[in-house]
């Protein structure tokens, strides 16, 4: 399987045709993609103006959709490495990690779907490297109140069913990023859980 650096290699290729650079593209989303494959891809395609079936395609904007997704994957990669440093130091001081956070970052680690995007046509319109820079933040900052990467405070619970399935857990409602737990506090978790389980009560 190819890593992502022969794949981007291919996405700049010139000697190559536009449609499979394009595909080139597309697979390393198979590596690194912070929304979850679709809506990475949805994103990239709306930001750069480029569709999926685009014939007279031009090949910059395929470079400069990867040129993105690069910048967002040092940020994010450069991030991980400070993590697991921090990690290895406390295990030497014979400190315990937090449990959650570090089952999450196991479950994300390399970038895919870090704030994973249920629907593919709704998440943020920022550029990729800004929205893990705030992602990144709220991380090394605690748990807050409001979502991390645009900071609405409409927190929902995604349950069985939702495109959110199988993420089932905290939703901007405004972004539509799934926001991991680690960054929210017991209270607006708790705030986001009741807000699921009013309309469930009142239809039953
Ligand atoms: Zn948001």
């Amino acid at each position: 399987m190819a890593g992502f650096r022969s794949l981007a290699r291919q996405v700049r290729d010139p000697g190559c045709d536009t449609a499979l650079r394009r595909y080139s593209l597309r697979k390393c989303l198979e590596r690194f993609a912070p929304y979850g494959h679709r809506a990475t891809w949805d994103h990239l395609c709306r930001r750069h103006r480029f569709g999926p079936e685009d014939r007279e395609l031009d090949p910059g904007r395929l470079v400069a959709a990867l040129d993105e997704l690069e910048e967002a994957r040092a940020v994010w990669l450069a991030y991980e490495e400070r993590f697991a440093a921090r990690r290895r130091r406390e295990k030497h001081e014979g400190l315990r990690g937090l449990g959650a956070l570090d089952a999450w970052h196991r479950r994300v680690w390399g970038g895919n779907g870090v704030v994973r995007c249920g629907d593919p046509a709704v998440h943020p319109s920022d550029p990729l490297p800004e929205v893990l820079r705030r992602l990144i933040g709220a991380l090394e900052r605690g748990p807050g109140e409001a979502c991390p990467v645009c900071a609405g405070p409409r927190i929902e619970w995604a349950g069985p069913g939702d495109p959110y399935d199988p993420w089932l857990g905290p939703v901007c409602g405004d972004c539509g990023v799934g926001v991991p737990r680690a960054v929210l506090t017991s209270g607006a978790l708790a705030r986001a859980r009741g807000d699921r389980s009013r309309p469930l009560a009142s239809a039953a």
